[in-house]
Formats: structure tokens, sequence, C-alpha cells
């Protein structure tokens, strides 16, 4: 499943090459995604020119003047620029054709992903009303997760995974922030204290900001590329380690489940 660092630099390998264009045609072979791609979207996007790409939470948000296509992948989705589309292949659900000539290509397998108009104010739409602060912005910071944390009875990585509460955290960096922070994940959020959140905070942000680093290295992967979409695989402390010797002090790395999702951690490091 994409995770944040996956679709932030989707963005940042689309965003040069769309930037300024208009759309001059948008071709929906399959409307069915998670929600159906709404019939009208093709004669609202056409014509317009998309200003910028931005990013909130997992969505990417082509702006397009004052309203906004919203881009979700759901479980298996991907966005491709090409300069001269190859031929369709299975799953290839959406065509959105450039004036540049280019034509961005939405291609999803599971078909959970999501094309959705919205028109101004974006901001207000239920999708991102209720979302928490970006993770790498200065809203989340020791004070704000503090405050958050002392009203939740639920385990640490469960709120950590709120997106209420922030967003973009998946089990992957839920597991390996709350490893680099010495925090077991089973622990209830409103008794980590102040500290320790700070730390948390920290290091919720340098596991994000590592996972970035790698995916910087596949940016062209994302224009004339089939390639799959990049999973940066961090050298993971927890995540995927179950039973394995934990790599800082040699103990077994446990697996549990919350909430439906696989946890590990290490009993030793995380207290
Ligand atoms: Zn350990």
């Amino acid at each position: 499943m994409p995770e944040l660092p996956e679709v932030e630099t989707t963005r940042r390998g689309l965003d040069p090459h769309t930037a300024g264009c208009r759309i001059v045609a948008v071709h929906v072979y399959d409307r069915r995604l998670r929600w159906p791609v709404p019939e009208t979207l093709p004669g609202n996007a056409v014509g317009r020119i998309i200003d910028r790409i931005d990013r909130r939470s997992k969505y990417l948000l082509f702006r397009l003047g004052e309203d906004t296509l919203l881009v979700h992948f759901g479980m298996t989705g991907s966005l491709r620029l090409w300069n001269s589309p190859p031929t369709r292949r299975a799953h290839d659900h959406i065509d959105i054709v450039l004036d540049s000539g280019a034509t961005l290509r939405y291609h999803d397998p599971r078909r959970f992903g999501a094309m959705l108009w919205v028109p101004a104010p974006a901001d207000a739409h239920p999708l991102l009303a209720s979302l928490g602060p970006e993770p790498l912005s200065p809203g989340f910071n020791a004070d704000y997760l503090w405050h958050a944390m002392r009203q939740r009875n639920a385990a640490i990585k469960l709120t950590l995974m709120d997106s209420h509460v922030v967003v973009g955290i998946g089990n992957i960096y839920a597991n390996e922030s709350l490893f680099r922070a010495g925090i077991r994940p089973t622990t209830a959020a409103r008794r980590v204290s102040r500290r320790r959140l700070a730390r948390l905070v920290d290091e919720v942000r340098s596991t994000l900001t590592d996972a970035l680093a790698k995916g910087g290295s596949t940016l062209r992967d994302y224009v004339d590329s089939t390639g799959k979409p990049g999973y940066f695989q961090l050298d993971y402390f927890v995540y995927g380690r179950a039973g394995l010797p934990c790599r800082v002090c040699g103990g077994t790395i446990k697996a549990i489940r919350q909430a439906g999702r696989a946890t590990s951690y290490c009993p030793c490091c995380q207290r």
C-alpha cells in the first residue's frame, strides 16, 4: 500500500512535468474505483490548467484554479506520466491528456483508489476536513501531541495511526517510529510522558525523512516508466522482523496484533 513517502515522491516526480499544463482530454475507461469516478469529471477538468500538485495526507491534490482534482492510490494505485503513451495495459483506468502532449495515466489493479472533483473550498471536503496535522509540518510537535494523547485511552500505536491525530503514519512507520523512540506500542497513549512524546515526534519525522530520501532516487521512475510504484525499503528495526534478533540489543522481536494489524516490537528496547 502506498504510504506517505511514496505519495509525496509521486508528487515531486510529477509536479515539474504538469504545472502550467492545460488538460485537453480525460478518458475514463473504468469508473469503478473506491467511489465511482464522477461522470462530470471530464467536463469539469477539460480546458483547465494545472497550477501545481499539492499533497494532504495520502491525497494528491491537483490545483486547477479554485477547484481541485483529488487522487488517492488506495491499495495498488499509481500515476505515471507518458510523453508518448504506450498501448493501454490491463488496469489502466484513466488517461488525462495534457497540452504538452503528455498523458497522465492512472493504473490500479484492485481499484480501491479514487479520483474525485472537489470544488472550492477543498479543505471543507469531507475527506479532508477532519484530518490532523501533517507529520512533517510545524503543527505536529510535542505540545500538540501531548494534548492530543492526554484524551486518549487507546494504545499509542493506534493513536499514532489515527488520521484525526496526525495524518499519513501507516503501519510500517508507526512500528518503526515507536521502536526508534523506545516506546512500547501497547502503552495507553495518555500514559506516555511529554518528554517521550517529544522524542516520538522527532523519530516520526526522521523515519519519514529517511524514506523520502530513499524515494528521491526513484523520481525519474514517474515519467516514461512502467516500473512498479516505488516502495522505499528502509533497514527496518522491527517491521516484518518478528522472531529475528533486535538490531540494537540482540533480543527477539515480538509480534502481536492490534486492531487487526501486525505490530512488532522489542520487549527489551521498548518500555
Ligand atoms: Zn532491542
